[in-house]
């Protein structure tokens, strides 16, 4: 399924090689002084809330409307873009900044956002069944989940990577895994690249990244794969043991998933990623960006 791409091809996912990622800090400013109702955040921003917001024609918007809150699908162990930090209960990265804009442009405060971590096998299902009515978490638009899902974006890019042992010699790109225990995580992109294009590779899959990163730490695996933005987050939490190498081969393009068939839903977020485009920067660079690597914010695909 996954196509290999030329390393003239990878151009764009070859940016967030440098991007490490910055977790906290203040500053970054907000979006005009508005504020959603939850006061600035880990990030230090605030967005202001839509009032009395046109959208007809999506029974997710319905439901949050009546129900006055939304349940958004995130990650809680990926530093950097999905975080929750056990000790203060707070949300912190690029994901979740991603997910309190779409709530503010839909009329929700952040205080009305109630958060399911949600790992990578079970997106489609939580969104097919109604446990959230968006998924905001490293959530790569692939042909095969829009038979399950619907995607608005992308609002990212990035690639397939390797993290490894600060101490690793043998493990410089994805042409040396054969024979290698190669961790990632179930209902992955990755780990069916893994499965497909690496036949000489042995595949280890857990469901979430940090207990794949935990059994590198441990020497029970040689090398975590997934996207270069997640393991430039783990890489920098523990920069005395752990390393990425190589360049992204793969090119993962973040969606925000919604329930399938919710066509109204999907145009508006793609809408306000579009005429965001302000927003995305602020996000970015109080987020991602901090390491004071530059990008452009990706084209919308109306679909
Ligand atoms: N972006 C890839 C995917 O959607 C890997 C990251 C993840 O598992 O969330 O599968």
């Amino acid at each position: 399924m996954k196509k290999f791409l030329s390393k003239t091809g990878l151009g764009v996912a070859a940016v967030f090689t440098a991007a490490a990622l910055a977790m906290t800090g203040c500053g970054g400013g907000d979006n005009g002084g508005g504020t959603d109702g939850g006061g600035k955040d880990a990030a230090g921003l605030s967005f202001d809330v839509a009032k009395d917001v046109a959208l007809t024609g999506s029974p997710t918007f319905d439901k949050i409307k009546s129900s006055g809150q939304i349940r958004i699908g995130v990650k809680e162990d990926q530093p950097g873009l999905g975080f929750l930090d056990a000790a203060t209960g707070e949300r912190s990265g690029f994901d979740i900044e991603i997910a309190r804009w779409m709530a503010a442009s839909l009329g929700v405060a952040a205080d009305k956002i109630e958060y399911k971590s949600i790992p990578s096998a079970n997106r489609e299902t939580a969104l097919a069944n109604g446990d959230v009515d968006l998924y905001v978490g490293t959530y790569s638009i692939t042909d095969k989940r829009k038979k399950l899902v619907d995607f608005a974006g992308p609002y990212f890019i990035t690639g397939q990577g390797l993290l490894v042992a600060k101490d690793n010699t043998d493990i410089k790109s994805e042409k040396d895994l054969d024979g290698k225990k190669v961790c990632s995580a179930t209902g992955s992109t990755p780990i069916q690249n893994i499965r497909e294009n690496f036949p000489k590779a042995v595949p280890v899959e857990f469901d979430i990244y940090s207990k794949c990163v935990d059994a590198l730490k441990g020497g029970t695996v040689d090398a975590v794969t997934t996207d270069q933005a997640i393991l430039l987050g783990f890489a920098s939490q523990d920069p005395d043991n752990l390393k990425v190498v190589g360049e992204p081969f793969t090119v993962e393009k973040y969606g925000i998933g919604v329930p399938l068939g919710d066509t109204a839903l999907r145009t508006f977020l793609n809408t306000t990623l579009t005429d965001g485009g302000a927003t995305w920067t602020k996000i970015y660079d109080a987020t991602l960006g901090k390491s004071g690597t530059k990008v452009e914010q990706p084209k919308v695909d109306q679909y």
